[in-house]
């Protein structure tokens, strides 16, 4: 059997290597590293793909969440509503720029942020709500933008774990995340679904004056050249990362459907189990069906009940199968994030998945015999204890 990684590259790029290779070696012999014409043509490509009219790429996926937040003008004390349960990143940003985060409960099926919560905690400073697409499942989009309409908030999608899962509206039409919100930010880290080979990320928006806004930013405030009209960053994902990007972009769907057909393989096995709870998607179908596009499982993540976790990831590890805790500690738990203000009994859903949930490997890669080597394993542990 292939050792079992968390996140293959190595096995991925050998496949791409005839498109990369020379793509990258393209970039060489131009020596166009900054602002190369790939830059463009994959910003171009990807407003296609994602059915959006502005891509605006930068150099991370936390620059992106940052500059999408700058160009929106959210001003000191502006309050700002996310979720307790997500990487740093989306915390980080906001409080970097002075505004308040808000951290609110998620749901506990689909782990996305819980609606009536974001409702419970606006404010008449709130100026904008940021959902996460978390491990990969659209968040509920339609719930999210009437209340942001209701209350005349912005909508900043924070897509790093979710490029290319389609949200479908209630009149049954579908979206691509990070298309829906006012804005959108994604990664291009390695090992996210659309993944560099170094560090990247991209805003996105439908909105021609923000995007001309934004564009300025991310080059040190200037709209004409040596002008410096607002305060701006310097955020650019260079031509190299564009290239590995560009050859990489009519794989994502292809990409997106292998994790998909792991996580079926996994659920398959997990199935009915009285002690795994299996993701969920969206709708009724839990995600996983045939047709299914709702979840692109960047991590396949389960929630286990009466189960001694520490112990099975040690048993894990005895067999050679790495997973992942994310995340072990609630946001609003957090040195850098506490606040008097909240109230533990508001995040009773966070509070609890910290401890119970468990990443399994999830990548383009898996093949029917590490997963059956994964689940097995995990069941025989499950079931003698
Ligand atoms: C990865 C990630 C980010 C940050 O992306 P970087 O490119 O590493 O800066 C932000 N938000 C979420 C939810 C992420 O998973």
């Amino acid at each position: 059997m292939r050792k079992i990684q968390m996140v293959d590259l190595q096995s991925q790029y050998k496949k791409i290597k005839d498109i990369v290779d020379p793509s990258i070696q393209e970039i060489l012999e131009s020596a166009a590293f900054i602002n190369g014409p790939k830059v463009h043509q994959f910003q171009k490509n990807l407003e296609d793909y994602l059915g959006v009219k502005h891509v605006i790429p930068c150099a991370n996926g936390t620059d992106a969440l940052q500059i999408a937040m700058m160009g929106l003008g959210l001003k000191p004390g502006d309050e700002v509503i996310t979720a307790d349960f997500t990487f740093a990143a989306t915390v980080e940003v906001i409080a970097l720029l002075q505004l308040t985060p808000v951290l609110v409960d998620v749901d506990p099926i689909t782990f996305n942020i819980d609606v009536a919560a974001i409702e419970k905690a606006i404010t008449p400073k709130t100026k904008a709500i940021v959902p996460v697409h978390l491990f990969g499942l659209a968040a509920d989009m339609d719930a999210i933008m009437d209340l942001a309409k209701k209350h005349n908030l912005y909508v900043i999608e924070d897509n790093a774990q979710g490029i290319g899962a389609n949200y479908t509206h209630q009149d049954g039409t579908k979206t691509k995340t990070g298309a829906i919100g006012h804005v959108a930010s994604t990664s291009f880290f390695p090992s996210k679904n659309l993944g560099c080979y170094g560090d990247g990320g991209a805003i996105f928006t439908n909105d021609d004056d923000l995007a001309h806004i934004i564009r300025g930013i991310v080059n040190h405030g200037m709209y004409k050249r040596y002008h410096h009209d607002v305060v701006g960053v310097n955020s650019r994902l260079d031509s190299i990362q564009a290239a590995v990007l560009d050859a990489k972009l009519p794989h994502l769907d292809k990409y997106n459907e292998a994790r998909r057909n792991a996580a079926r393989k996994y659920t398959q096995a997990f199935k009915n189990h009285p002690k795994i709870t299996t993701p969920s998607g969206r709708s009724s179908c839990e995600g996983i069906c045939d047709t299914c596009d709702c979840h692109v499982f960047h991590q396949y993540t389960l929630n286990l009940k009466n189960v001694d976790r520490d112990a099975l990831v040690a048993h894990l590890q005895e067999h050679n199968i790495p997973c992942g805790v994310y995340y072990p500690i609630p946001l609003h738990k957090q040195k850098a994030y506490k606040d008097e203000r909240y109230n533990e009994q508001d995040f009773q859903v966070t509070n609890q998945l910290v401890e119970s949930v468990i990443s399994l490997p999830m990548h383009t890669e898996l093949d029917d015999e590490q997963i059956n080597f994964i689940t097995t394993t995990i069941l025989n542990f499950i079931n003698q204890s």
